[in-house]
């Protein structure tokens, strides 16, 4: 018998059609499906250090944590957030008023864009851009207004007219990310201080993701927003444990900012998850105190393998864009013949087992982006040479 029920409409809300499964479940999926190397989504192939994570299984058995934490996150490590930002960067917060522990980096994201976009609202974001910002910004009913990094002298590059000329009345906040995923990006002194500039002049909030903040390479140097003039009481800062400390499972981020942003933040943070990850907690607050040495460590180890990665990429034929940050390359797939990252992508494994990112469903303009592919880098040395010697397969003259 027919139903009588009326048909369904499509269940996902409008503001999110279009965001149905993020590229990186999907390209995951693909790697596990084809037996391939998988360098798409960004997770390390080894645990970070032993005794960050016997610090978590300490907290589990001594039930530090297992009942809900305070709503803002435990003070040993809002404190040792506020202490981190001091030691590193000289920018002083106080941990009770103005750190914020949040679900990862990606519920900073969501809470901050929901607490502080009114529908209607003008978001300007680095296009590519991670693609949480924009389901994000469409959930809080803002409008994207991307502005593009484009390739010159081997880097991806902001050009400061276009982001002047993106900001609007309706402009309400610019949504930074660097070292930026997935280029590779870190912006220099000269290009924060004008965006500084202009978010003062215009009066516009920043919203800034330095999740890779410690993954840096050779002169570049990782700077915070907030440090600039006129900037600590109009940015929100966020970070996250996944990182650095390569534990991306344990989703422990936070936010630093004026008491009104972290208590506008907050807000929203309370209703997403409330509290989360509570015996990690006590083991990130331990990991923002490891020694220079263990920062040290990770980029010398991360360098080595962008060095591995990069070549095997340019022998195979790719034009690489060298990452002055992050764990990820932009590679031009046009010396190789080709034209579509997308549908390159969606080949690849059957082709040569290995997986990648296709970067233009980090875009608005998708064309711009089409022939760009991102690989990751943080796997052990030799997944990284076994790639690389499957990948000369595609190389024209192979
Ligand atoms: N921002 C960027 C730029 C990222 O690449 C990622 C992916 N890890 C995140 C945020 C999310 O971080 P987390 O895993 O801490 O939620
Ligand atoms: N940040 C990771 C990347 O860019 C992915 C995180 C995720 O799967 N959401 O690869």
């Amino acid at each position: 018998m027919a139903a009588m029920t009326r048909p369904l409409r499509p269940l996902l809300n409008r503001r999110l059609a279009g965001f149905g499964t993020t590229i990186f479940a999907e390209m995951s999926a693909l790697a596990v499906r084809t037996g391939s190397i998988n360098l798409g989504q960004g997770f390390p192939d080894t645990d970070g250090p032993e005794e960050i994570r016997e610090a978590a299984v300490r907290a589990l058995r001594d039930g530090r944590g297992n009942q809900y934490p305070p709503g803002p996150g435990i003070p040993e490590l809002r404190t040792a957030v506020a202490e981190h930002q001091q030691r590193r960067y000289g920018l002083a917060y106080d941990p009770d008023t103005e750190v914020l522990v949040t679900a990862g980096a990606t519920e900073a994201i969501a809470a901050s864009l929901l607490a502080l976009v009114e529908p209607g609202d003008e978001v300007i974001a680095l296009e590519p851009y991670y693609d949480s910002y924009a389901a994000c910004i469409a959930m809080a009913g803002g409008t994207r207004v991307p502005v593009t990094l484009r390739p010159r002298d081997g880097r991806f590059t902001l050009d400061l007219d276009e982001l002047r000329a993106a900001v609007t009345d309706r402009t309400r906040l610019i949504l930074l990310n660097t070292p930026h995923n997935p280029t590779g990006t870190v912006l220099s002194r000269d290009e924060l201080a004008a965006v500084a500039a202009l978010a003062v002049e215009r009066d516009l909030l920043v919203v800034t993701d330095e999740v890779y903040e410690h993954l840096v390479f050779g002169t570049a140097e990782h700077l915070p927003i907030a440090g600039f003039p006129g900037m600590r009481e109009r940015t929100v800062t966020i970070s996250s444990a996944g990182k650095t400390y390569s534990y991306t499972g344990w989703k422990i981020g936070w936010i630093t900012a004026t008491p009104e942003l972290v208590g506008a933040v907050r807000s929203v943070k309370q209703y997403l998850t409330y509290v989360s990850g509570g015996p990690l907690q006590y083991a990130v607050a331990e990991a923002l105190r490891l020694p220079e040495a263990f920062y040290e460590g990770v980029r010398a180890d991360l360098r080595a393998k962008r060095e591995v990665l990069c070549q095997g990429l340019a022998q195979a034929g790719f034009g690489v864009y060298a990452p002055a940050g992050t764990y990820f390359v932009t590679t031009d797939i046009r010396p190789l013949g080709e034209t579509d990252g997308v549908a390159f992508c969606r080949a690849l494994p059957e082709r040569c087992g290995v997986v990648a990112i296709p970067n233009a469903v980090f875009y608005d303009h998708r064309h711009q982006g089409a022939p760009f592919v991102r690989f990751t880098f943080c796997k052990r040395t030799e997944i990284l040479q076994e790639a690389a010697a499957r990948l000369k397969g595609l190389a024209p003259n192979a």
